[in-house]
């Protein structure tokens, strides 16, 4: 979708970036008005959880809410940016960002800004104010809402052509190099790309993406935030990468074009995962049998299917908490409670385990029973409140002038 159509859909009137506007003005004076105002939404993973770093398929939609940026070019070299949430302002020079002493926030767009200069020309300073409200390190990838945000407005700022995919990889770039954070592009892709009222299918090999119209008319997406940090999922992170690395190196033996476990086919598993060690028969299980429920997705979601779609995500729950051993009791209490709340499709834990969100398919008629009761029972059982959202609408990226 090229920049003139996103400028005049549905969401132009997106209070929020008023708000932005003043608050711009305020931080920086009556005579400095934004020349450019962005956002781009958090999203959320329906399907396809831990495929994308075995060459699979994942189906993320974007949510309501998303990071701002409000900017204004400078005539010199300057770069002072504000941060609404943290109440925080950082001034460097655009050519010494010496990214890794800014606070974190600003670590994000000081890399935005960086790679825009060094690959894409970008030579003067700027300032900006930046308001976000996808919560942080909930698992809805505030940090990529944060980094399409910024490549938006200042790509649009400066006059750079930068492609949708170009863009996602740069931001995805970003997070390795400047934050240190050895993410796939999958949020940045579907940040970039999330198309209102679509989920994107994508192939994280190829970056082949189709949207896929959501049939929600009487259904919504529910989020469910445990509450309960991801500490230890950066360590099972790489205990994952190299059980499922095993996998790929056992199968390659039969067939050498296997590259990873997305080009393990079903039956070539069943023929041989009897000589597998039993852990990583199980990781390869549900790596091959997830990427297969995300196709089946798709075609349900074409088919406006959501009693098979809601049976996908459930058995996608169970895959990643037995074979792939990475949810929690928290999580699996919330899913528990929604697969037993009348009108709930499915419901599975999202993102990389070990705490997050959890999300639900659900008919509109069960969003108030079914938020009562993930509430109370979680507290319940945990003495924690889960903060829930329900997903009013699939924001896209939005650039403003
Ligand atoms: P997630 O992407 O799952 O929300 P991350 O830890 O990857 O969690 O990213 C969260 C970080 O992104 C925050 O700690 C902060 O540095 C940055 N961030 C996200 N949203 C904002 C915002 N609105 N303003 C400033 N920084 C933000
Ligand atoms: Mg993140």
């Amino acid at each position: 979708m090229s920049a003139a159509t996103r400028d005049s859909c549905n969401n132009s009137t997106d209070p929020i970036f008023e708000n932005l506007r003043g608050a711009f003005v305020e931080q920086f004076g009556h005579e400095r008005k934004p020349s450019v105002l962005a956002r781009a939404p958090g999203r959320v993973n329906l399907i396809g959880g831990h495929t994308d770093y075995n060459d699979g398929f994942v189906l993320p939609t974007t949510v309501d809410r998303a990071v701002y940026v409000a900017l204004r070019p400078r005539t010199d070299e300057r770069v002072r940016l504000h941060s609404q949430n943290f109440g925080e302002e950082v001034e460097y020079a655009l050519s010494k960002p010496h990214v890794s002493s800014l606070p974190q926030w600003a670590q994000y767009v000081a890399g935005v800004a960086e790679e825009l200069r060094t690959k894409c020309g970008l030579d003067a300073g700027f300032e900006g104010v930046l308001f976000g409200n996808v919560p942080l390190g909930a698992g809805l990838s505030s940090s990529a809402a944060l980094e399409v945000a910024a490549a938006e407005g200042l790509t649009r700022l400066f006059g750079i052509d930068l492609g949708a995919e170009e863009m996602a990889l740069l931001c995805q770039q970003v997070e390795h190099t400047y934050v240190g954070v050895q993410c796939g592009v999958m949020d940045q892709m579907a940040t970039r790309l999330g198309r209102a009222g679509n989920v994107l299918s994508l192939d994280c090999r190829t970056l082949d993406y189709e949207h896929v119209p959501l049939p929600l008319s009487e259904a919504s997406i529910v989020i469910a935030d445990s509450q309960v940090s991801r500490e230890l999922a950066d360590s099972k992170y790489n205990e994952r990468l190299a059980e499922c690395e095993e996998g790929v190196t056992f199968f390659q033996q039969f067939d050498d074009s296997i590259k990873a476990l997305r080009d393990v086919s079903s039956e070539l598993f069943e023929a041989h995962a009897s000589e597998l060690s039993e852990t990583t028969k199980r990781r390869c299980r549900h790596v091959i049998t997830e990427n297969r429920r995300v196709k089946k997705s798709v075609q349900a979601l074409q088919a406006e299917d959501l009693e098979t779609f809601g049976a996908l995500m459930s058995a996608a729950h169970s895959s990643i908490r037995d074979d792939y051993e990475v949810s929690i009791p928290e999580l699996d209490h919330l899913v528990a409670t929604a697969e037993n709340t009348e009108g709930v499709y499915g419901a599975r834990m999202t993102g990389a385990g070990f705490g997050g969100c959890v999300v639900c398919l659900a008919a509109n008629s069960a969003l108030e029973p079914l938020q009562q009761r993930l509430s109370q029972q979680y507290e319940d059982q945990f003495g924690l409140e889960p903060a829930l959202y329900v997903v009013e609408e699939n924001l896209e990226v939005m650039t403003l002038h």
